[in-house]
């Protein structure tokens, strides 16, 4: 089994760190061809309107939708929960409308309003999660997907099928139980 990190910009060596420190084999993936090489796909955070132009560049937009549409497991993160969104909203821009929510782009503030919060996710555990929000997005409206996570009342960690989201960056934080959670969710998919 390994997992893809979309390796446009962001935080793409966070990612490849975790899956090196919890023994999973992880690559960059920056191509169509390299993404047929991998069993799920972490999409980071970073700036999604960069992201989106290299995924249309490279091609790899088209492919990945269609995978996702059949059942490729992906997680996106902060950027690339943006990316995945049904909606995007403030500034509207376009996506991969894999995921029934709307997301408003910037939803606490700049730069300066990032912050961290200790919040109850029960799928990984008891223990909280020490959550980093880096200009967050927020979810605004979810459809039929289950909402793992809340925050203020809004929604941060989304599940559908296959694909997960969250609106904060696990990377940045010394827990490793969002991505094994992830690798859990690659492993069954690849044995079906
Ligand atoms: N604000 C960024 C965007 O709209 C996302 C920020 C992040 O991924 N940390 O793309």
């Amino acid at each position: 089994m390994k997992i893809g990190i979309l390796g446009m910009q962001g935080d793409i060596e966070e990612h490849l760190a975790i899956m090196e420190k919890i023994g999973v084999d992880s690559i960059r993936v920056k191509s169509v061809k390299t993404l047929e090489a991998v069993d799920g796909l972490i999409m980071p955070g970073g700036e999604s309107t960069t992201m989106l132009k290299l995924l249309k560049l490279t091609g790899l937009f088209d492919v990945l939708k269609a995978k996702i549409e059949k059942g490729f497991p992906v997680y996106g993160t902060c950027a690339g929960l943006i990316l995945l969104a049904n909606e995007v909203e403030h500034p509207a821009q376009d996506s991969l409308d894999v995921l029934d929510l709307s997301v408003s782009r910037n939803g606490y503030g700049r730069q300066i309003n990032s912050f961290h919060a200790e919040i109850s996710i029960p799928v990984i555990g008891d223990k909280p999660f020490d959550a980093v929000f880096i200009r967050a997005p927020v979810i605004t409206k979810v459809g039929k997907i289950d909402v793992l996570a809340s925050y203020n009342h809004a929604p941060v960690f989304v599940r559908h099928e296959n694909i997960i989201a969250s609106t904060f960056h696990p990377e940045l934080s010394d827990d490793t139980r969002i991505h094994e959670f992830f690798v859990e969710m690659v492993k069954n998919a690849t044995r079906n």
